[in-house]
C-alpha cells in the first residue's frame, strides 16, 4: 500500500508496460521490436524521409489496434485517483495510444505524441490535427494547409518530447511519484525518477520485472499493473 497523505501531489509516468493488458505490445516483449519492426525503420526522422509509405503503414496498423482495445483496470485506478486528487494528481504518458483518457484520466500529457492525431511534415506553425483514417497507401494520406504532406504526430527517437516545461514543473512540486510499465531505457522519461528524487519525492516503480533504473526508485513493487494499481494507493 502507498499511502496518499492531503499535503501530497502525485505525478504518474506511464509506458508501453501498462497498455500490455490491453493486448497492445510493448518494445520490451518482442526483443526491442516495436510490432516486428526495428524501430529505426519507423520511428525516425529519417525513416520518414526514406520511406514515408512504411512510416504510415506502421501507424495506420498502430491507429487500428489501438482502436480495438480498452482500457484495463489499471487505467481505470489511475483515472479513479485523479477523480479523488483533482489537480493534486498529473499523469505524463510515453504511450501514443489513447487508453488514459477512455478511462476517464484528464490532467494528462502524451509527451511522445498521439495516434489519432496528425501535424504538418514542414511544422509550418499549423496545430496538429485530429486524424484516425487507417489509411491503404501513401497517396490517400492528406495534406496541410500550406500544401506540405501530414505526419503522424509522434515524437520520434532523436525529437524532442512535448510539453518538457510543464512537466519539469509538475515533477518538481509532486511529493509522490508513481512510475508504471516502462522499461527505464528512453530518455528523458528515464530521468523522471532522478528529478523527482532531488525534488524530495517518494518514488514508485510498478511492473513484472525492475526496470533499468530500478536502483532510483525507493519502492519497486512486482506485479502487472493491472493487478497491483487497483489496490495500491491508501487515502488519508
Ligand atoms: P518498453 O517496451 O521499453 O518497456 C515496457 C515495460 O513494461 C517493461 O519494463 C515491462 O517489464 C513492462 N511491462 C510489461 N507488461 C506489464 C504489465 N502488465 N504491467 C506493468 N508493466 C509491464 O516500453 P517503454 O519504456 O514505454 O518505451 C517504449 C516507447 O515505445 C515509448 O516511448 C512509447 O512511446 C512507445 N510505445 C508505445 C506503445 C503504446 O502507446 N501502447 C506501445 C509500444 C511502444
Amino acid at each position: 500500500m502507498i499511502s496518499i497523505g492531503p499535503a501530497d501531489r502525485v505525478f504518474v509516468l506511464t509506458g508501453a508496460g501498462i497498455s500490455a493488458e490491453s493486448g497492445l505490445p510493448t518494445f520490451r516483449a518482442s526483443d526491442g521490436l516495436w510490432a516486428g519492426h526495428r524501430v529505426e525503420d519507423v520511428c525516425t526522422p529519417e525513416a520518414l524521409e526514406l520511406n514515408p509509405a512504411l512510416v504510415w503503414q506502421f501507424y495506420s496498423e498502430r491507429r487500428e489496434q489501438g482502436a480495438k482495445a480498452a482500457p484495463n483496470p489499471a487505467h481505470v485506478a489511475l483515472a479513479k485517483l485523479e477523480a479523488e486528487l483533482g489537480d493534486r494528481f498529473f499523469l505524463c504518458t510515453q504511450n501514443v495510444d489513447d487508453l488514459h483518457e477512455r478511462a476517464g484520466s484528464k490532467r494528462l500529457v502524451h509527451m511522445h505524441g498521439e495516434l489519432a492525431k496528425s501535424r504538418c511534415e514542414d511544422d509550418c506553425g499549423e496545430l496538429p490535427v485530429e486524424d484516425h483514417t487507417v489509411y491503404k497507401s501513401l497517396d490517400e494520406v492528406g495534406r496541410c494547409k500550406c500544401g506540405a504532406r501530414l505526419r503522424p504526430h509522434i515524437v520520434f527517437f532523436g525529437e524532442i518530447p512535448l510539453e518538457m516545461d510543464r512537466i519539469q514543473r509538475e515533477i518538481a512540486r509532486a511529493t509522490l511519484m508513481v512510475v508504471v510499465g516502462t522499461s527505464g531505457s528512453v530518455y528523458p522519461a528515464a530521468n523522471f525518477v532522478h528529478w523527482a528524487r532531488q525534488a524530495g519525492a517518494r518514488t514508485v516503480y510498478i511492473g513484472p520485472e525492475p526496470p533499468l533504473n530500478a536502483h532510483a526508485f525507493t519502492n519497486v513493487v512486482e506485479g502487472k499493473a493491472g493487478e497491483v494499481l487497483p489496490e495500491l494507493f491508501e487515502l488519508s
